[in-house]
């Protein structure tokens, strides 16, 4: 197990990533640049001074308020960043500081902007998952982990199945169920992770899909109508696959074997 000092070097840079995954989730699905200009105030347009823009910490100094105007911060920013940092502490327990942990830690990051924008918005950005499906098969050449022929079944695998799923759904109900971007998320995944973990995650996102699903329906009178974005649970899939999947897959091998 590393030491505290690498630690803490970690986390603090991973909470600094997640302040960028603020700036591209709030910047992505307007078609705006992530990289200037610098973050203003949504409420009074002011910019941001780097000392307000610490992250974490600034929201808390500024106890959730923007300094100029007063205006109400999302809670929702020191979140992503406290979480992303906590990713880079996991990701370094369990892989090290290692080529492989970095290109997984920049998989989880692509991950979190996914979720947040298919909550906000219901869509999955092309402009990340389509690079995505690329730097997965890529970097399995440099990876130990996963061959590049797991990484290519993964895409076909992710990208096909549900693509007969949504082709399926179509051709009984008339209707769109799942969008394009579900598909290239999964084929996304399966490029990084291989073609088990595309099993895994639909697995794991069916179930807690379904799961919200009834949740909701029971709590709006079974209004059925009522569409929740699939993303967030194929990237819950994908990151219970990084951390849990191999021990999980391994005890069911061993229970039935
Ligand atoms: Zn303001």
């Amino acid at each position: 197990m590393p030491s505290f000092f690498p630690g803490f070097i970690v986390f603090i840079f991973g909470v600094t990533v997640g302040s960028f995954l603020n700036v591209c989730i709030y910047r992505i699905p307007v078609g705006l640049s992530v990289v200037s200009p610098r973050s203003i105030c949504p409420k009074c347009n002011t910019p941001i001074p780097f000392y307000d823009n610490i992250p974490i910490l600034s929201y808390v100094l500024l106890k959730g308020r923007c300094r100029h105007c007063g205006d109400h911060i999302s809670f929702r920013y020191p979140v992503i960043e406290l979480v992303s940092g906590l990713f880079a502490l996991a990701i370094l327990f369990q892989y090290g500081l290692s080529i492989r942990g970095l290109i997984l830690y920049i998989f989880i990051a692509s991950l979190l902007v996914i979720t947040f924008i298919d909550i906000d918005y219901t869509i999955i950005p092309d402009a990340i998952t389509v690079p995505g499906i690329f730097a997965g098969f890529l970097t399995s050449f440099i990876s130990s982990q996963v061959t590049y022929k797991e990484s290519l079944l993964g895409v076909l695998l992710g990208g096909g199945s549900l693509y007969i799923v949504a082709w399926t759904y179509h051709l009984l109900t008339g209707k769109e169920g799942m969008g394009g971007g579900d598909i290239k998320l999964l084929a996304m995944i399966g490029a990084f992770l291989g073609w088990h973990a595309v099993l895994f995650t639909i697995f794991v996102a069916s179930v807690l899909g379904t799961l919200s699903g009834l949740t909701i329906m029971l709590f709006s009178g079974g209004d059925l109508r009522l569409a929740i974005p699939f993303g967030p649970f194929l990237a819950l899939g994908a990151m219970a696959y990084l951390f849990i999947g191999p021990v999980i897959i391994f005890w069911c091998f061993n229970l039935t074997g």
